[in-house]
């Protein structure tokens, strides 16, 4: 199928994207990497009278360091999270989720903004978005605002974000030295989306855990922390009983959808032994 006919306009600042979308109403697209959104139209899921291509937006791009977090741009691409100096030093839970996330050439195009805006619950950096306690910068006409990840992702595609709202950079707690990341998924085939998939960011004092974050995708309808094994974990030792205590919590964590592909209890099996493994790669100092 084709697309149905669009206008298009190439916005080269935040202020004439964010008014173009105004005046135009509510069919209207921002159109970023377009890996999820070109798709969508050629197969008419969506078929909106205009696009606003952000991609020559040059405050979109860039990473930086800004106090106490990193500061990363709408449009860095996928592929930059491979490559990216500041995101090896600063934010590597992002660098070992980036491999998973489909193919290079989609890698190529897509952006870390437009994989954020439109929160696919089996997505990689949406959740890893949870673990790292980013916060979302968000730019209107009324201003810009931030909020966290925590907040940000409400149910099945569903996002804080407001019609006519960019997506214009996260900031990203800064790496620290007693930090340890682990990230794995499940997928069928590398580079597809997976069928369970987990980053954790753990605060460690030798071999004890001060604060953990476990974010897993694929697992319902968002992006989901799982808060119960958390709790079971802050402030103790990690031994083989504590982590089987923590891929017990799972049960109350997670509430996989009904699935004849993937049935729930199968899901959260899938989850149960991710968890272990990658618990056991932060005892180890991962
Ligand atoms: C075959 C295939 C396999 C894939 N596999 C994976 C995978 O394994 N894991 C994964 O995470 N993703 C996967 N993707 C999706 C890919 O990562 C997308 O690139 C990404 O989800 C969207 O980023 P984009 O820049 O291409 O956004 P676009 O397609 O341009 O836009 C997507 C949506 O976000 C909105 N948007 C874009 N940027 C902004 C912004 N800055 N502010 C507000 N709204 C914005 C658009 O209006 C649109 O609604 C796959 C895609 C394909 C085609």
């Amino acid at each position: 199928m084709k697309a149905r006919a669009f206008s298009y306009l190439r916005a080269s600042t935040i202020d004439q994207a964010l008014g173009a979308h105004a005046r135009a109403g509510d069919d209207v697209r921002f159109i970023a990497g377009g890996q999820s959104l070109v798709p969508a139209l050629s197969l008419r899921l969506q078929a909106p009278q205009l696009l606003i291509d952000i991609t020559h937006i040059a405050e979109l791009r860039g990473i930086s360091c800004e106090g106490q977090s990193l500061r990363i741009g709408a449009l860095t691409r996928h592929r930059d999270m491979l490559s990216e100096p500041l995101i090896a030093e600063f934010a590597p839970l992002l660098r070992a989720a980036a491999p998973f996330v489909a193919h290079p050439a989609i890698r190529n195009r897509g952006t870390l903004g437009g994989s954020i805006a439109l929160a696919d619950p089996a997505s990689e950096f949406p959740a890893m978005m949870l673990a790292l306690d980013a916060e979302i910068e968000i730019a209107s006409q009324a201003g810009s605002r931030r909020v966290k990840a925590d907040d940000f992702f409400l149910d099945l595609f569903e996002t804080a974000l407001q019609p006519g709202e960019l997506v214009t950079a996260v900031h990203v707690p800064l790496f620290k030295s007693n930090q340890r990341i682990a990230f794995d998924e499940f997928a069928r085939r590398r580079g597809d989306y997976a069928l369970v998939g987990c980053g954790i960011m753990a605060s460690c004092e030798g071999d004890r855990i001060e604060a953990i974050r476990i974010a897993l995708f694929s697992v319902g309808n968002v992006p989901t922390r799982a808060k119960g094994a958390e709790a079971v974990l802050n402030g103790f030792r990690l031994d083989a009983t504590r982590i089987a205590s923590a891929q017990g919590a799972l049960q109350a964590d997670l509430t996989p959808p009904e699935s004849d592909e993937v049935p729930p209890a199968m899901r959260l099996h899938l989850a149960r032994v991710l968890l272990g493994r990658l618990l056991a790669r932060i005892g180890e100092g991962a």
